[in-house]
């Protein structure tokens, strides 16, 4: 079966004009290993169904399961991350003790969640910045400590809403370079949020195309998988 499947889902959000309906009727059957681009105007409800699939937000019709399970059960088994546009870390913790933060649920030593965190920040290319705070980091480096964080309990899923989008064009490009290679070698899902069609295409398995007011899927476009 699917990894993640939507039927139907709907989204309407109480307003002082009544109601804005974020989305309509929407459809998706997700593969294991796919990189979704989610692509439409703005406002046609890209960040409503990635809140909806991380259980940040509730359907108003419609279901949906992720490895056969409800949002809630997938957030808590830890199944996603979720990496926001702009860099969600504590500016008082240094990049390790930012990825093991969240490891503290765990039932791991110090020791063991230290070496988790390293080998994390090791892989987005952040072994010599380990002790750097944010403000001592670049935008593109900060983010790519918030991909660590969210790779640190090694979900099945990432969720990525605009994750480079506040970074200038070139840190962009070496970015969605080195996200490919990360989907490349650890085989994650991917849904990644993006304004630009080139981006989408360069990146994803498959382009979701949504229609504005309200946000139903207009086109799935299937890309050729990239050449590594
Ligand atoms: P996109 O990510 O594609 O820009 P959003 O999902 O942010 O679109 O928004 C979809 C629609 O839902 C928009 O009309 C937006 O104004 C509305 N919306 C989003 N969040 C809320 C909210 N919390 N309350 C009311 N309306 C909202
Ligand atoms: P990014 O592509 O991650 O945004 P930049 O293009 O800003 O990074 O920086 C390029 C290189 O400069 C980095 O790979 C790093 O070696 C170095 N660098 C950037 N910021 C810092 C910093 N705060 N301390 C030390 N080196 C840095």
């Amino acid at each position: 079966g699917s990894l993640v499947s939507l039927r139907g889902v709907g989204k309407r959000y109480p307003s002082p004009t009544g109601e804005v309906v974020a989305l309509r009727d929407v459809n998706l059957e997700v593969q294991q290993g796919e990189f979704i681009a989610l692509i439409g105007p703005s406002g046609c409800g890209k960040t409503t169904l990635l809140r909806i699939l991380a259980d940040l937000e509730q359907p108003s019709e419609g279901s949906l399961s992720i490895a056969g399970r409800t949002p809630q059960q997938a957030r808590q088994d830890r199944l996603y991350g979720y990496i926001f546009q702009a860099p969600t870390l504590l500016e008082w913790r240094t990049a390790l003790q930012n990825v093991m933060l969240p490891l503290q649920v765990m039932h791991l030593s110090q020791g063991e969640r230290q070496e988790r965190a390293k080998a994390m920040l090791k892989r987005v290319g952040l072994e010599n910045f380990l002790h750097n705070y944010p403000w001592q980091l670049s935008g593109g480096m900060q983010q790519r400590v918030s991909i660590a964080r969210a790779l640190a309990f090694d979900p099945e899923l990432l969720f990525m809403d605009e994750p480079f989008g506040a970074l200038d064009e070139i840190t962009r490009e070496k970015m969605n370079l080195e996200l490919l290679r990360l989907w490349e070698s650890t085989q994650k899902t991917v849904f990644f949020v993006t304004h630009s069609i080139q981006e989408a295409v360069f990146l994803s398995t498959r382009v979701v195309v949504m229609t504005p007011n309200p946000g139903q899927i207009a086109k799935v476009i299937p890309v050729d998988l990239p050449q590594p």
